[in-house]
């Protein structure tokens, strides 16, 4: 179970940092294109305020921006309950 006190006082990376260590969201993630490690880089474009990138270069999704949360259709409850709670957040970026 999500214990909601704990999550309430973390900064938007943190939220992040805790959904991953608890495999709620994916700590590690491939290129779709190369299939190489994708590396995590703070942006402004998404309110996540953080998204996957390929740098392999000559590789066709290079630097393309991935977000980190999967489609809604494919969201556990759980996800949604951190997703909203990280949308509340205020930007630390
Ligand atoms: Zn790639």
């Amino acid at each position: 179970m999500l214990n909601l006190d704990l999550l309430h006082g973390m900064t938007k990376r943190q939220l992040i940092d805790w959904m991953m260590t608890n495999n709620l969201l994916e700590a590690l993630k491939k290129c779709e294109a190369c299939n190489e490690p994708l590396v995590l880089k703070p942006t402004k474009r998404n309110h996540d305020e953080l998204g996957w990138r390929c740098f392999k270069s000559g590789c066709l999704k290079y630097a393309t921006w991935i977000l980190i949360f999967p489609g809604y259709c494919c969201r556990s409850e759980a996800v949604i309950i951190c997703h909203l709670l990280l949308v509340d957040r205020p930007s630390t970026i």
